[in-house]
């Protein structure tokens, strides 16, 4: 059997409780050497195989999961933040459909939830965006041109962007041409919840200038949009004292004043 399993953002306890458990239990552990932490191995048990990804090519990777299986081994597959994001995992499964083995996913906290936690923001502020557009620029991967950078700027949703912190100036060129201003807030979080963490706060027309002060080359997550700044928001009716929600009546202050 094997499961392929989402690590989390970096942080060692950012791991699902389930994902802990296949790991500690696992004969064969594959791991994306580039971006999972490397101290989530400390749980394997002795005389677990472990292979890094990152110098093998999906060959490889399935030959060595091939082998496990003809041993009755489970293997676990770990990737960096949640499997379901440009992980590669889609050719993986295909692979192993047709080597007819069985495989299951657990999910992982994304780099995008560590990012907003670390920024402490909310992606979906009422009466600002209520959207979080996840991309990337093109790059050795491209990306359909009805799904550029400009195209996806002329919501003004917040948008989260990957695998870009390389391509920075071109990056603000797009947003600015797609319909945000220059001067709308955008952050850049690099490492997100690792011990190294590290966060930026500038404006759209500032990215590259701003990662390049900090240093910050790869393994970062551009936030940009207006809802990056936090403020301006409209508050949410789901804990409005004025709204009854299927789970809570009107609240008692609001009752007195009626009543
Ligand atoms: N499946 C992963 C993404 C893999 S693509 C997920 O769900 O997060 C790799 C890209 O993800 C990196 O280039 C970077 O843009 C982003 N990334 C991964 N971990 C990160 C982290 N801890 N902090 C900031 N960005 C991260």
């Amino acid at each position: 059997m094997v499961y392929i399993v989402g690590a989390g953002p970096g942080a060692e306890d950012l791991i699902t409780v389930r994902g802990a458990r296949l790991l500690k239990e696992a004969d064969v552990v594959i791991y994306a050497g580039s971006l999972v932490n490397p101290g989530l191995l400390k749980e394997t048990k002795a005389g677990c195989r472990i292979y890094n990804s990152a110098v093998m090519t999906l060959e490889e990777v399935v030959d060595a999961i091939r082998a496990a299986e003809e041993r009755g081994l489970m293997t676990v597959r770990l990737h960096t933040g949640d499997p379901c994001l440009y992980g590669a995992v889609r050719e993986q499964m295909d692979a192993m459909d047709s080597l007819g083995i069985a495989y299951e996913v657990c999910p992982g906290v994304s780099s995008f939830c560590g990012a907003a936690a670390a920024l402490k923001m909310e992606y979906t502020l009422p009466g600002i965006s209520q959207s979080a557009v996840i991309t990337r620029m093109a790059g050795r991967t491209p990306v359909p041109e009805r799904e550029s950078i400009r195209s996806w700027a002329a919501h003004r949703s917040t948008m989260v962007i990957f695998l870009s912190a390389g391509l920075l100036g071109e990056l603000s060129r797009e947003l600015i041409a797609g319909g945000y201003e220059r001067t709308d807030p955008a952050a850049i979080v690099y490492k997100a919840t690792w011990p190294d963490e590290k966060i930026v706060r500038c404006t759209i027309e500032e990215l590259e200038k701003a990662a390049a002060e900090a240093g910050i080359k790869k393994t970062a997550l551009i936030i940009a949009g207006p809802a990056a700044a936090q403020t301006g928001y409209g508050r949410s009716m789901l804990y409005h004292p004025e709204f009854t929600t299927e789970y809570r009546g009107k609240s008692t202050a609001e009752k007195g004043k009626k009543e």
